[in-house]
């Protein structure tokens, strides 16, 4: 793209100058011969990956260096991100990367404590913690740039924003990755925030030449033998109760290991809940370790999720929100059902 297309682009995306003055100050510290490390929540999704390989290739273009060092390891639906960057993903030495790190990008969250075992280095470190992010609820990070947008689809999003506003060149590769971001968390453009700019920007990164069908076949129909046959057991348990508007599913313990998948592999699992007839308000609970289970959520309508999950610890978005709880899978269940049937007669009608 030529920088005045670029322009053109930032003024029929009518960034407010708010936001030129947030993209700038990334770009002020973003800068070639300093030590970058990005990172993003515990269990990357397709944004946190996304956005953090197309910052990293936009910052290329102009010689900064940028690594990639998350929490947990990136799932394999989204190694093809990685094809041509040897040694960009350095998750494996993340401590040790961050602590030699000049400024951390935390992209996809704004809380410390959803970066698990790399909360405390970061947390730590007295470098600047720049932050990209679309989440409704807030965080705490060390003091750094913030880009934050809740209006954004995803985090994808406002990293182009950010390209666009300081005029870097967005490549074929890095348009790749920004798309398969925005893909991803509007659940392939189906979900409530594909906004118009959302599609703009997916229309933008389509014009630099990448191909859809090709992403789509990466991302939705690359999976392991075990990923249908973990959902046909995930789908044996789905309990609905109309009267409420309620639906859940439960992963059976041990079976992710057993069909030796990962968590990513759970992903879209929920939406079979939600795909009922009347269901308001679907969940999927999963052990994450021993004592500890996972609920995703997600809503139709007007329910507020991201406020439901507040009372747990938990956050994210109004239609799809999560929290990690203490406690066995029965437990959480219990807890968290009764605060479901609670939450939804608070609201009957919407
Ligand atoms: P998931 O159910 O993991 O797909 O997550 C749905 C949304 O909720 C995402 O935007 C997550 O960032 C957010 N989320 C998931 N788990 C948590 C958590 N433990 N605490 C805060 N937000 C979460
Ligand atoms: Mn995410
Ligand atoms: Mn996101």
């Amino acid at each position: 793209m030529s920088l005045g297309y670029l322009a053109e682009m930032a003024e029929r995306l009518s960034l407010p100058v708010e936001k030129i003055n947030w993209a700038q100050d990334f770009a002020d510290l973003l800068v070639p011969g300093k030590r970058i490390c990005v990172t993003t929540h515990v269990n990357p999704d397709g944004d946190g990956i996304g956005s953090s390989v197309g910052l990293v290739r936009l910052l290329r273009e102009f010689g900064a260096n940028a690594i990639i060092v998350n929490p947990t390891p990136t799932p394999s639906r989204f190694q093809f991100l990685f094809r041509e960057l040897p040694g960009v993903d350095r998750t494996v030495e993340a401590v040790k990367e961050l602590r030699r790190a000049d400024v951390i990008v935390v992209l996809d969250i704004a809380d410390v404590d959803r970066l698990g075992m790399l909360s405390e280095t970061v947390a730590s470190r007295g470098v600047p913690v720049a932050c990209v992010d679309h989440h409704i609820s807030p965080g705490h990070l060390p003091a750094g740039p913030r880009y934050v947008d809740s209006g954004a689809a995803a985090t994808g999003e406002l990293i182009f924003e950010i390209a666009l506003a300081n005029g870097w060149q967005v490549t074929r590769e890095a348009a790749r990755a920004l798309y398969v971001a925005i893909l991803t968390d509007t659940g392939g453009f189906r979900f409530s925030n594909t906004h118009p700019r959302t599609l703009r920007i997916a229309a933008e990164l389509l014009e630099t030449g990448i191909d859809p069908e090709e992403i789509y076949l990466d991302v939705y129909a690359n999976a392991p033998e075990g990923r249908p046959r973990l959902l046909a057991e995930a789908l044996q348990t789905l309990v609905v109760e109309p009267e409420c508007g309620l639906a859940w599913v439960t992963v059976p313990p041990g079976v992710v290991e057993r069909l030796g998948l990962s968590s990513d592999d759970l992903e879209g699992v929920v939406e079979f809940p939600r795909s009922i007839a009347g269901v308001r308000l679907a969940l999927l609970f999963r052990e994450i370790h021993q004592g500890r289970v996972k609920v995703s959520l997600r809503s139709v309508g007007k329910v507020d999720v991201a406020a439901f999950a507040r009372q747990f610890g938990g956050g994210g978005h109004t239609k799809a929100a999560g929290v990690s709880l203490v406690g066995t899978l029965a437990e959480v269940q219990a807890t968290v059902l009764a605060a479901a049937r609670t939450f939804l007669a608070s609201d009957p009608c919407s």
